[in-house]
């Protein structure tokens, strides 16, 4: 017997994991602009960056020529930027509805970040 396996898969609550939405249309079949065939997805499977890229943290980057110095001699600056560092050139599965997936990394992040401040004012945190 095969088994398919799944390397990536949905999310189990099929809610886009940018916005949120889970009251999505199927898209991408005919007459659908969309450039690509999605067959009726209601999700698609992109893959972002997991942090914003960041011109000023990229040059601080560059500018470290031993990390392990700076680890010793500023370690909450090291492991900022190490951070960062492993984040920005990172990427994630990102499962998207039709509106988040054509976004640029710019407008994904801002729609996230949006998200996400009221996701946890919902729950009551402080943001
Ligand atoms: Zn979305």
């Amino acid at each position: 017997m095969k088994q398919k396996i799944s390397i990536n898969p949905p999310p189990r609550d099929r809610a886009c994991e940018c916005c949120g939405r889970k009251d999505m249309k199927p898209f991408g079949k005919a007459g659908d602009p969309l450039v690509g065939d999605f067959d009726g997805a209601l999700l698609v499977k992109s893959f972002r960056s997991m942090h914003p890229k960041d011109e000023k943290l990229d040059r601080e980057v560059k500018e470290i020529k031993d990390w392990d110095k700076l680890f010793e001699e500023n370690p909450k600056k090291a492991d900022r930027l190490s951070g960062y560092d492993q984040l920005v050139n990172s990427v994630s599965a990102s499962w998207e509805c039709r509106d988040c997936m054509i976004l640029n990394e710019e407008d994904y992040f801002k729609k996230m970040k949006v998200v996400h401040l009221s996701y946890l004012k919902n729950k009551g945190e402080k943001v």
